[in-house]
């Protein structure tokens, strides 16, 4: 309705083709009791006519079907947009006609339309799932469809009511059909988190705020993370005790909204652990309300973490089970064997039933799309380019589809918003892009496939890093049959999607070719590539204004660089910690030793911290320490090497060295194993790290099994092109990079192999070595070259060129998930040195 309206307003001419014979698209379909809006309806508005908001009331917080569905009628109404929308016709298939660069589209109707550009705006939930239970043909009775309800209603009352399925759409007409039934079996296979919609008029905090500044209001929400102002959780759930943390939850439970609950932690989305704080408190309060200890025990989710299925908004839903002619069945402990012609044969049983309701779920996000039979370039069909799931540029776009949208698309938030903030978004991005083309003569648009592939790698990194990809959902196609398991949905938030679409559009259509009579552009391009919560931390911190190191002297450097690291997450739990001191080159050096828990003598790793030679300490690196501790399963030795400026080149490289042959010498006493040693650092570190392991080999051991360098410096001596190209942005610049290399190293001594161990004469005989680089990281290349060097002198090397990350980033344990994966590989590399 919003696009058919900027069509029109913006000159073109168009058409909208719907299924129904009225407006409302979803609110027109889901017509079943209890029906209403789970976002608090002051939200759940079109904001693109600013007089809708004097004419028009909401009756209630969380508005019922009937009331939305008149809204949408009204706004259509107003607008004129019925004279638009030709009703009861279905698009049958579509087909790209490349010379005319229109497509074609049959319908029901019969009839053939032609279009410059052809936009699927069909919905994400609209095509009901078959319900895949055997012998549904078989029942003679009623069966009614929740997706589906008729348009007249249904009356109940005194009948036996099966209802099978345990979603929203079940979870919000169970009361319904309760209140009127004789008697009503609900069939679940999964129980769902739910919490009360608490109902009633509009929240007056919100409609305070809108009453204040609308426009404001309208802004936030738009570049909120689900299209709600909300504040961002800044509280671990693990950070504060049970009690608290309950407390907090209780509070968000009182406001009766959806995203509340899930918003009072800042790691429920990532963090199995934390989010498991709020799956124990939904289990509370279903005991508290639910009698029977046994049915509330069904009724409780146990297998899959908050969220990660659709939670749900109710009124009374559990208590209806306190009522003496409701029965709840679990079909993980009596499956239905089949429907007959009279009920449902479950378990051992076999039950008589006077109408059945299927609230079995929807063919999600796709199942609109591609049960049109559209066909792009080439021949190719949609359905067959998203055999193994859907692939999109910006959720929007599809490769060999030219002039062919979608709007709430899979690979867009859609579904993990407030659709009408993501409905008018794509609207606007359409009806621009539109603007532009036209006003260039351009005929023809489509995605690249490196813009494609790039969108699908960032859409999965989002992904990866939330515990969505556990739990059989439909947002993972979990709940069709054969249908590929993937998130559908964008999970990086509605406020960075916005700013990534209108990014991609103010970089002259990154990852578009674009062509016309006498224009053709292709600029190829991917538009996010840093790892997705790495870009939120640089985000955060540009936000901050923090100053840049470099401009500090080194006092003031070490004190800042010390209170970052007090905030960040402690790391894992070892055996033991032990600090001790150890001679180094020129007097005693400081050390920690991490111990696991599991029993010695273990293998020893002689570890070297980051810091630019110029800050950080035995205890700076104290979270990676830990994990390799653990994870490795190693005795970690963590030196504090003299520093720069007051001790310059070589003393770092000597101390290291001087660490690693006292620690050798004195494996046993420490528990360790002497026959089993490697060095690890990270950054300067591993300059230290990497220029120990050749000192070893060159002066007579310790013999090394292992070197693990991770985004080392090895070259002091020229520039690299990643220290261009990542100059600035990523947390360490290229200046910071000189600062410290000034307060270390005069230049006439940064060629040394003490200073820059890739300038070593000969690099073959060393230890086998895992070179980590990360891909936004001013030292990426001279790493990658060391790594590469390495392997040219016969050593063997692991090189791990971690994407998206930047030169701290993997080491943020428990910070950023994003890191996790190649610590793991680290670890994993420590291991196959050394056990
Ligand atoms: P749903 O969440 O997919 O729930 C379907 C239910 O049917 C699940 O409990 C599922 O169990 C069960 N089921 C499916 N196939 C089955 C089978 N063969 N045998 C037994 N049980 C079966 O569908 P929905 O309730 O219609 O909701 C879909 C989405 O629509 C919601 O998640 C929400 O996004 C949206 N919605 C929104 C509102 C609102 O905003 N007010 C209201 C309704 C729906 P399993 O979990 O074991 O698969």
């Amino acid at each position: 309705m919003y696009l058919l309206h900027e069509l029109r307003a913006n000159g073109f001419s168009s058409r909208v083709l719907e299924a129904g014979d009225d407006v409302g698209g979803t609110w027109y379909w889901n017509r079943y009791p209890g029906a209403r809006c789970d976002i608090s309806t002051t939200d759940y508005t079109y904001t693109w006519d600013p007089e809708l908001h004097e004419q028009w009331t909401w009756s209630e917080k969380h508005a019922a079907q009937p009331e939305i569905l008149k809204y949408a009628q009204f706004v259509a109404k107003k607008h004129d947009l019925y004279s638009g929308i030709d009703f009861n016709t279905k698009v049958t298939s579509a087909a790209w006609n490349d010379s005319a660069k229109r497509w074609t589209l049959n319908t029901s109707t019969g009839e053939t339309i032609t279009a410059r550009h052809y936009v699927m705006a069909t919905g994400c939930l609209s095509v009901p799932k078959d319900p895949d239970i055997p012998g549904t043909d078989r029942y003679q009775g009623p069966v009614y469809v929740t997706g589906r309800w008729p348009h007249e209603g249904v009356d109940f009352t005194g009948k036996k009511v099966a209802v099978i399925g345990t979603g929203s759409s079940s979870i919000q007409s169970i009361p319904h059909i309760a209140e009127q039934a004789a008697e009503l079996v609900v069939f679940q296979r999964t129980p769902n988190f739910s919490m009360p919609a608490f109902n009633g008029p509009q929240p007056a905090d919100r409609a305070a705020r809108l009453e204040a500044d609308r426009k404001a209001y309208e802004a936030e929400a738009r570049l909120s993370s689900a299209g709600v102002p909300m504040e961002m959780p800044t509280v671990s759930a693990l950070g504060v005790s049970r009690d608290e943390a309950f407390a907090m939850l209780e509070k968000s439970w009182q406001k009766g909204e959806l995203l509340a609950l899930g918003g009072t932690f800042m790691d429920v989305g990532t963090n199995r652990e934390a989010n498991e704080v709020i799956c124990d408190f939904m289990r509370t309060k279903i005991k508290e309300v639910v009698n029977d200890p046994e049915t509330a025990e069904l009724l409780s989710p146990r297998g899959h973490a908050y969220g990660t299925k659709r939670p749900c908004m109710d009124t009374n839903y559990f208590q209806t089970f306190n009522l003496p002619h409701v029965r709840l069945v679990d079909l993980r402990k009596k499956p239905i064997s089949s429907i007959t012609e009279t009920g449902i044969e479950f378990g051992n049983e076999s039950k008589d039933f006077d109408a059945i309701v299927y609230a079995t779920g929807f063919d999600a996000m796709t199942g609109a799309i591609v049960n049109v039979d559209i066909t792009g370039k080439d021949g190719l069909t949609l359905k067959k380019k998203w055999e193994h799931g859907p692939l999109t540029y910006l959720g929007l776009t599809s490769v060999g589809f030219p002039n062919f949208y979608m709007i709430t698309g899979p690979g867009s938030p859609s579904v993990l918003s407030n659709m009408m903030v993501s409905i008018e978004q794509h609207v606007d991005w359409i009806r621009d892009t539109l603007i532009d083309l036209r006003e260039a003569g351009v005929d023809t648009i489509e995605a690249t496939p490196v813009a494609e592939e790039g969108w699908r790698v960032h859409c999965t990194d989002c992904a990866d890093i939330t515990l969505f990809q556990d739990t059989n959902s439909w947002y993972m196609g979990a709940n069709v049959p054969g249908k590929p398991r993937v998130l559908f949905p964008y999970i990086g938030g509605v406020g960075r999607y916005r700013q990534t679409c209108d990014e991609v559009r103010a970089r002259g259509y990154l990852g578009f070719e674009l062509s016309g009579s006498s224009t053709k552009q292709r600029n190829d391009g991917i538009v996010r590539q840093v790892q997705p919560d790495v870009d939120m931390v640089l985000e955060m911190m540009a936000q901050m204004g923090l100053p840049s190191m470099d401009s500090m002297s080194p006092a003031e450097a070490r004190a800042f660089s010390e209170a970052s690291s007090a905030m960040r997450p402690p790391g894992p739990e070892v055996g033991e910690m032990i600090d001790g001191t150890l001679p180094g080159a020129a007097g005693p050096l400081e050390y920690r030793l991490y111990r696991p828990a599991t029993k010695g003598p273990h293998p020893v790793v002689v570890y070297f911290h980051g810091g630019g030679w110029v800050f950080g300490s035995h205890v700076s690196d104290d979270p990676l320490c830990r994990d390799l501790c653990k994870n490795a399963d190693v005795l970690i030795v963590s030196v504090n090497y003299r520093h720069a400026p007051e001790d310059r080149f070589p003393a770092a490289a000597d101390d290291g060295y001087a660490a690693l042959q006292w620690v050798a010498a004195n494996v046993a006493s420490l528990g360790g194993d002497p026959s089993r040693i490697a060095v690890a650092g990270w950054s300067a570190g591993g300059n230290v790290a990497a220029v120990a392991a050749q000192l070893a080999r060159d002066n007579g051991g310790p013999e090394l099994k292992g070197q693990l360098l991770l985004t080392p410096v090895t070259d002091g001596s020229r520039q690299h092109g990643s220290h261009h190209e990542n100059a600035d942005g990523y947390i360490l610049t290229k200046s910071l990079m000189e600062w410290f290399w000034n307060h270390y190293a005069d230049q006439s001594d940064r060629s040394h192999p003490k200073a820059s161990p890739l300038l070593a004469s000969d690099l073959s005989g060393l230890p086998p070595a895992m070179v980590v680089t990360a891909q936004f990281d001013p030292l990426r290349d001279e790493g990658d070259a060391y790594a590469r060097a390495l392997m040219g002198a016969g050593v063997p090397v692991e090189h791990l060129q971690a994407r998206g990350h930047i030169h701290t980033s993997i080491t943020m344990v428990d910070a950023l998930p994003s890191g996790k994966p190649p610590r793991a590989q680290m670890a994993a590399a420590l291991r196959r040195f050394l056990h």
